[in-house]
C-alpha cells in the first residue's frame, strides 16, 4: 500500500511554531507583513491567493494586498514594488507570476531587494540558491518539495532524483536544492529523449511539467517516491488535479503526494516562514 505524502501533516505543527514566532515579534512591537502584488485576476492565482490568505491567518502574518489592473503599465508596476520595498513595515514581497505578456518580469523583480524577496524572483536570490549562499530565500515550491521529503524521513543522499521540468521557478532551483541534499540529479525537459525510461530510473521522481496527468505508471519504477508539483484547475468541475495521474501512479509508487493537499499546501507555509525570517533578521 502506497504512502500518501499529505501536505497537511507537514504543516500542522509547523504553522503553530510559526504563529509562536509572529507572537514573539508582536510582543516586541514588530510585525511580519507580506505584501502581495497581483496584476489582473487569473484563476490559478486566485487559488494561490486564497491559500496565502489562509496561511497568513494561521501563522499571524499580516497580509497587504495590492491588486493592479490587467492593463497596468510597467512604470506603475515598478513604482508599486519600489514603494513596498522601501516600506520598513513590509518584510516580504510576492509578485504573482507569470505576468501579463506586456510586462517585464526581470525589471519588475529588480525593484525588490533580496532581503524582501521571499519567493526568489530576483537574479541575486536565484544565484544565492545555485551557489548555496546562506541568507537567500529559495523559491517556495522547490523548498516545499524538500520539506515534504524531510518530514516523511525520505533521505535524498545517494538517491537518483529525476526532476521533470526545467523552469526557472520550479525545475532548475529544485535540482540545485536536491544536489545540496546529495541526491544524484537528472533534469528532464521537452527535448529529453526516452523520457519515460529515464524517469523509471528515478528513486525520487518530481513532476513539474505543467501538463495534466502527464506522468502515468509507465514513468515510475515500482517503489519510487513521486512528488507532484503540477496544479491544473478545471473551472467546469471546480476540481484541481496534478501533472501525475494519481490513481495509476499510486498503484506502483511507494509514496506519492496528492493534488490538492500535497506540494501546493506546503508552499504557502514555506512563504510564511520566509516572511517571518525576513522580519526576524531585520530586527535582531
Ligand atoms: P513551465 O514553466 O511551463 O515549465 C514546464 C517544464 O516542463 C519545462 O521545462 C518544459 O520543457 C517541460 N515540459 C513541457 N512539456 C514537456 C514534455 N512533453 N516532455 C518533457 N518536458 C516537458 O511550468 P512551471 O512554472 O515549472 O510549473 C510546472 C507545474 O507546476 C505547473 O502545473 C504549475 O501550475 C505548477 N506549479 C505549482 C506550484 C505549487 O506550489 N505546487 C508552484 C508553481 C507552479 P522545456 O523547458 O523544454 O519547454
Amino acid at each position: 500500500m502506497e504512502q500518501i505524502l499529505s501536505g497537511s501533516a507537514v504543516i500542522r505543527v509547523w504553522r503553530a511554531e510559526l504563529k509562536a514566532r509572529t507572537e514573539k515579534l508582536l510582543q516586541r512591537g514588530d510585525e511580519a507583513v507580506l505584501a502581495t502584488v497581483q496584476v489582473g485576476l487569473d484563476g490559478a492565482d486566485a487559488s494561490y491567493a486564497r491559500a496565502i490568505e489562509k496561511a497568513c491567518a494561521a501563522t499571524g502574518v499580516r497580509l497587504l494586498k495590492k491588486e493592479l489592473p490587467m492593463d497596468c503599465t510597467q512604470p506603475l508596476l515598478e513604482q508599486t514594488l519600489t514603494e513596498l520595498n522601501a516600506d520598513p513595515k513590509v518584510s516580504g514581497i510576492l509578485l504573482f507570476r507569470p505576468l501579463p505578456q506586456h510586462l517585464g518580469e526581470a525589471a519588475a523583480a529588480a525593484c525588490v531587494s533580496p532581503q524582501k524577496d521571499v519567493d526568489c524572483m530576483t537574479e541575486a536570490s536565484l544565484a544565492g540558491v545555485y551557489l548555496g549562499k546562506p541568507g537567500s530565500f529559495a523559491p517556495c515550491t522547490p523548498e516545499a518539495c524538500l520539506r515534504i521529503l524531510s518530514h516523511y524521513g525520505i533521505d535524498c543522499a545517494g538517491k537518483h532524483a529525476v526532476v521533470l521540468g526545467r523552469s526557472a521557478v520550479v525545475g532548475r532551483p529544485l535540482a540545485a536544492l536536491l544536489l545540496r541534499k546529495n541526491a544524484t540529479v537528472t533534469v528532464c525537459h521537452s527535448k529529453t529523449r526516452d523520457l519515460a525510461k529515464l524517469c523509471r530510473s528515478a528513486d525520487i521522481l518530481i513532476a513539474a511539467v505543467g501538463r495534466r496527468h502527464f506522468v502515468d505508471e509507465s514513468f515510475v519504477r515500482p517503489g519510487a517516491v513521486v512528488l507532484d508539483v503540477g496544479i491544473h484547475w478545471d473551472p467546469a468541475t471546480n476540481q484541481m488535479s496534478g501533472d501525475v495521474d494519481f490513481d495509476r501512479v499510486a498503484a506502483v509508487a511507494s509514496a506519492i503526494t496528492p493534488v490538492p493537499g500535497g506540494v501546493g499546501s506546503v508552499t504557502s507555509t514555506v512563504l510564511m516562514e520566509h516572511v517571518i525570517l525576513s522580519k526576524e533578521r531585520d530586527t535582531l
